[in-house]
């Protein structure tokens, strides 16, 4: 059955093949975005960027496919232009996260089964390459195959991602719209990036270039006060951390460990605020919420400790070596540390 992409379609999905095609068909040429006609395209292009740097939020309106194609490809090239990779991975997430949102939509919708469900699987079959088919035990469920399920899951450290946690039946796992659509995120985004680092453009258009201009100017420094020094935190914190620098996107229970050890070993709410800058979802409003609320000064009040190695472990959290030996919370490395090197101080003696 060949089923063709509407142009509402490409509108949500614009890093689609079909997408290029059409602007391929229009004729479209790189410098027609120096043209006036075309400025509220780039115009809305640099501030769904600006949003993404300054906001960590994704902008889920939705125009015109046209307005939604050139939009796609001109924030393209304008991080093309910038050339930073965490500006980059940063942009593909969100990408992901703006596409998520209308699959979602598009899954969970009723009666028109027939054709938006079947553009969906041709989605999920010609970018991931991967079969996705609507249970017939379950109402509103899909199923994927157990290796197809691993293959993406294992990116997941959150207990309800464990196979042995999920609903399986004759070589299948169960799952409902949220979940299907979560499983591929890190996987559009990773496609996207690739596709961006692939891209070639000829040249780059004098408007796209003064865009990059301003918005890398508008790009925050990740601090670095903090003593990252290989012997300064445990293996699971210094691997946190350099996930973090390199833009990575962490899950919650690695922030969680991240700050609440932050917080053990004295450091303030600004500080651990500033170690989340470089974070592709960056708010700083809502960081600071989520470390004020972990330190106790928010909600209940209580002050969250930091997890123990257990469930560190359980979390897929742990990379422990040799010297975290005996550890049961990762508070205690350092004190193992000096104390393996003969540094024991007062309060240890
Ligand atoms: S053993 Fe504990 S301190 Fe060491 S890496 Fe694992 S969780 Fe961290």
């Amino acid at each position: 059955m060949n089923i063709r992409l509407g142009t509402a379609d490409l509108a949500k999905y614009p890093f689609l093949n079909e997408a290029a095609e059409y602007m391929h068909q229009t004729y479209f040429n790189l410098d027609d975005l120096n043209l006036p006609e075309l400025g509220h395209i780039v115009e809305r292009a640099s501030n769904r960027l600006r949003s993404e740097i300054e906001h960590g939020r994704p902008d889920y309106t939705l125009e015109r496919h046209e307005v939604e194609i050139l939009t796609f490809l001109v924030g393209i090239l304008i991080i093309k232009a910038i050339n930073s990779d965490n500006l980059t991975k940063k942009h593909c997430l969100f990408e992901a996260l703006r596409a998520e949102k209308f699959l979602v939509r598009d899954l969970k919708a009723q009666g028109e089964l027939s054709t938006k469900r079947l553009l969906l699987f041709k989605i999920f079959k010609e970018l991931l390459k991967m079969d996705v088919l609507p249970s017939l035990k379950y109402q509103l469920m899909f199923e994927v195959k157990v290796a197809d399920y691993l293959k993406r899951s294992h990116l997941f450290h959150e207990q309800e991602w464990k196979l042995i946690n999920r609903l399986v039946h004759d070589g299948r796992v169960f799952l409902d719209p949220d979940e299907t659509v979560r499983l591929i995120r890190a996987e559009v985004a990773n496609l996207l990036l690739e596709r961006i680092r692939q891209m070639n453009p000829s040249h780059i258009p004098s408007t796209i270039r003064e865009q990059a201009h301003i918005l890398k100017a508008s790009i925050p420094v990740a601090s670095s006060k903090l003593d990252n020094s290989p012997l300064a935190f445990p293996p699971c914190i210094s691997h946190a951390l350099d996930e973090m620098t390199a833009g990575e996107n962490l899950p919650h229970s690695a922030r969680v460990m991240l700050a609440t050890y932050m917080l053990a070993i004295g450091k303030n709410i600004e500080e651990i605020v500033s170690l989340f800058k470089n974070a592709p979802d960056y708010d700083e409003r809502v960081s600071r919420y989520q470390v004020e609320h972990l330190a106790g000064e928010r909600g209940s009040h209580v002050r969250y400790l930091v997890p123990s190695c257990a469930k560190l472990r359980n979390d897929g959290l742990c990379f422990a070596t040799s010297q975290c030996d005996g550890l049961i919370n990762p508070v205690q490395f350092g004190r193992a540390v000096k104390f393996n090197r003969g540094e024991t101080n007062v309060s240890q003696r």
